[in-house]
């Protein structure tokens, strides 16, 4: 193996994380598909060569976690400080960051140094995060009025409703389906 042949596990490693950032979880389509993702390599390269194609070191992330992470490992102070990024394959984020409010916030030092290394707390991090919640919000809106919408149709169906009753019922349920796809590829899909 050469040393970029790291690259051919990108397509394993998008889907292992879900076309999202390993660190600061934003999808692929917020920021502009998946060109905007690069491997990142969890213990950096130039410091841990003999690491540089294996899969477990490899973190699927988005090109500004990337960049803010660069090759910093911690050194001696660096370890007794805590100064440590978490390791999206084997550290709990929720354990280390408070994600309930829109700018993260870090519960342990480990949890601190990583919002503050990788600049999780930045205006563009909390704006992507407001809208994806809003757009869940606007999913569970969906969702019950979906809900009401097949009940409807139900009791259109057992009462014998009109044909066009039905069909207004299936046309408006296949429309607010499509709408809920289409915000969900949003939040969740890919970008390709
Ligand atoms: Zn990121």
């Amino acid at each position: 193996m050469t040393v970029t042949d790291y690259k051919t596990y990108r397509p394993a490693l998008r889907d292992e994380f879900k076309y999202a950032c390993g660190y600061c979880e934003n999808r692929e389509p917020e920021l502009g598909g998946s060109e905007a993702f690069h491997v990142d390599h969890y213990r950096p390269k130039s410091k841990f060569p003999h690491l540089i194609c294996k899969y477990t070191n490899l973190i699927y992330s988005c090109r500004y976690c990337n960049r803010n992470k660069g090759d910093y490992w911690p050194g001696f102070l660096g370890w007794a400080l805590d100064r440590i990024i978490l390791n999206p394959r084997a550290d709990s984020f929720k354990k280390h960051i408070d994600q309930s409010e829109f700018p993260w916030v870090g519960l342990t030092s480990k949890g601190r140094w990583t919002i503050l290394k990788l600049k999780l707390d930045s205006s563009g991090f909390c704006r992507r995060r407001k809208r994806r919640q809003s757009l869940e919000n606007g999913i569970k809106r969906l969702g019950s009025v979906l809900a009401q919408l097949q009940i409807g149709l139900n009791n259109a169906t057992q009462q014998n409703a009109e044909e066009r009753v039905i069909l207004e019922l299936r046309r408006d349920i296949a429309e607010v389906i499509s709408e809920i796809n289409a915000v969900r590829q949003v939040i969740e899909g890919r970008a390709d």
